[in-house]
């Protein structure tokens, strides 16, 4: 019989790169629904216009499950010039920075009301200190990124921490084996009590949400748990 060491850890699944109600993100939506794991729907502002977020709401009335919006970037738009890639960087300074993460919350906040929990995920997880101060100026107390050495912090900000990202995105975008992305999640389950998975619908194969949906099976029946976002801030850090 398979080891029950999973009992009562909490599992954090993020939803990135949603925008309109797509073919693919219903489907993805579905095998999260069907486990009873929230909805932590990652939104590109910038990807959305008003019938979008009008359907993304009323999918989410239809929903058993918890739903909320954060916000995933403004445009998620690369400023890099290079293989680094990324939206919000120091080279980009605090005021434009600002402007930006502003003007997205302004949105989210006008167009999705009922859903929107003010978290901000940095596209391509890349973030600067001076973004972090432009987050704090826009009111955020709380972001979610993947863990990197060294990473800058702010007292003030409150991050909430993902660790496994399934995807290999060179040269073209591919899960890995998902039996991989099991073992990675299962270490950090039984060593941390806490696991944040990343997935990103619109490069999921049928295959990919089959394994997903087999995967979330085995996690269930050993005892994870699916915490909102804001619950796990409280115990998950990103050092
Ligand atoms: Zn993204």
């Amino acid at each position: 019989m398979m080891s029950s060491a999973l009992d009562g850890a909490s599992l954090l699944v993020r939803f990135d790169d949603v925008g309109a109600v797509s073919p693919r993100l219903a489907q993805v939506w579905a095998v999260l629904e069907r486990h009873g794991a929230p909805l932590n729907l990652e939104v590109v502002p910038g990807w959305m216009n008003e019938g979008a977020a009008v359907s993304l709401s009323e999918r989410a009335k239809r929903s058993h499950v918890s739903v909320v919006v954060h916000q995933h970037g403004a445009d998620h738009v690369n400023h890099g010039t290079d293989n680094r890639r990324f939206e919000f960087d120091d080279s980009r300074g605090v005021d434009t920075q600002f402007a930006d993460i502003q003007r997205g919350r302004a949105w989210l906040e006008a167009s999705l009301p009922d859903l929107f929990e003010p978290v901000f995920s940095p596209p391509w997880n890349r973030y600067g200190v001076s973004t972090l101060k432009a987050l704090v100026r826009a009111e955020f107390s709380l972001f979610s990124s993947m863990v990197r050495p060294n990473a800058p912090t702010h007292p003030s900000l409150t991050c909430i921490p993902m660790t496994v990202d399934p995807v290999r995105w060179r040269p073209v975008p591919k899960h890995q084996p998902w039996i991989d992305t099991l073992g990675e999640l299962v270490w950090a389950l039984e060593r941390d009590g806490y696991a944040g998975l990343e997935l990103h619908h619109e490069v999921m194969t049928d295959e990919d949400i089959e394994e997903l949906d087999r995967l979330l099976e085995t996690l269930r029946v050993r005892g994870v748990r699916y915490p909102p976002m804001i619950a796990i801030a409280d115990r998950a850090r990103c050092k």
